[in-house]
């Protein structure tokens, strides 16, 4: 039989837990809203029948600089999504050895049985119910007022912990890109995006009205795992060893080859140009990450001393 907790400091030890570990942002789904939501088999008690929480942690991206960086580069460095899939899966080894209840890190994977688009749980859903990011007209991108684009991920626990409430307010689309929508008809997202795989509409009441997104095109521009059945067919349909030769040996498609060897993470990158020029990523209060470093470490101290305020008001001191 488990010990009883509070399941308020619960959620609170978890959370500077993750935050000290280096995450921003920090929520619980709420079970029921991800139920209705999400298709049968991509349900939390389809990966672990008893859950009773949905924890998810968001961490920001890469260094100002990287921002900066050509395509090539930024393909590379841009994302920081191995953090906090570090983060998450010491969450769940915290939460099964300080209070004893079973939890998993959520496989941030693709249904083998659904092939290379349906993931097993939606990150993004549970982030987004939990409140630590609102839907962009980029792709669905998630994005934070305070922490720009973020990379997000879940532990499923057995505990009973109270859940957050989504965002009241969607942070996209931001003044500067109503204004560009009102005279181009195009977002710096939709302008920007080197496959035009972004397309939509902004209401009179300058929220997104509409958003369309060609993941087919974002994928075969930024996911080379999308592009190795098609060198396949190449080879397989080359006139002659030269044509064979160049279809496995080409340039690019080398780099394949080089990836999957070394195991790059950028075989399922994005390209960035999409978020690149989105003002909320670039200029949000804490997307920076020097800002950010002040930022936490001021939010450490306010915590710090309103926690010794309590305890001295306690005491009557
Ligand atoms: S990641 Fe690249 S291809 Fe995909 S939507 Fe953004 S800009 Fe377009
Ligand atoms: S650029 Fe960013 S804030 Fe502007 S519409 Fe696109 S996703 Fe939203």
């Amino acid at each position: 039989m488990a010990e009883e907790f509070n399941p308020e400091d619960v959620k609170q030890t978890c959370e500077s837990y993750v935050k000290k570990k280096g995450a921003l942002a920090f929520g619980l789904a709420n079970i029921e809203t991800l139920d209705r939501i999400a298709p049968e088999g991509c349900r939390p008690a389809d990966m672990l029948p008893k859950v009773r929480s949905v924890l998810t942690v968001g961490v920001g991206g890469g260094t100002r600089g990287s921002w900066s960086a050509d395509a090539k580069t930024l393909a590379y460095i841009g994302d920081t999504e191995t953090m906090a899939y570090r983060i998450a899966y010491g969450l769940a080894f915290y939460i099964e050895a300080k209070f004893g209840y079973r939890s998993i890190f959520v496989p941030p994977d693709m249904n083998p049985e659904k092939g290379a688009r349906v993931p097993m749980q939606s990150l993004k859903l549970h982030a987004e119910v939990a409140g630590i990011g609102a839907r962009s007209m980029a792709g669905d991108i998630l994005l934070h007022p305070e922490y720009g684009m973020m990379y997000y991920a879940s532990v499923f626990t057995e505990m009973e912990l109270p859940p957050d409430e989504p965002m009241a307010d969607n942070p996209c689309p931001h003044p500067s890109c109503v204004k560009l929508y009102r005279q181009s008809g195009q977002t710096p997202c939709m302008r920007f995006c080197p496959v035009e795989c972004l397309s939509g509409s902004i209401g009179n009441d300058d929220k997104v009205e509409e958003m369309n997104y060609d993941s087919h095109a974002c994928a075969e521009m930024s996911q080379q795992y999308e592009a190795i059945p098609s060198v396949l067919l190449d080879t397989l349909d080359a006139k002659d060893p030269i044509e064979r030769g160049m279809a496995l040996h080409g340039p690019e498609n080398q780099v394949i080859w080089y990836k999957l060897s070394i195991g790059a993470g950028e075989l399922l990158s994005l390209c960035y140009e999409c978020m690149r020029v989105c003002p909320i990523t670039q200029t949000a209060p804490m997307a920076n990450p020097v800002a950010r470093g002040a930022g936490m470490r001021q939010k450490v101290i306010e915590a710090e001393a309103a926690a010794r305020a309590e305890q001295a008001a306690e005491k009557g001191e």
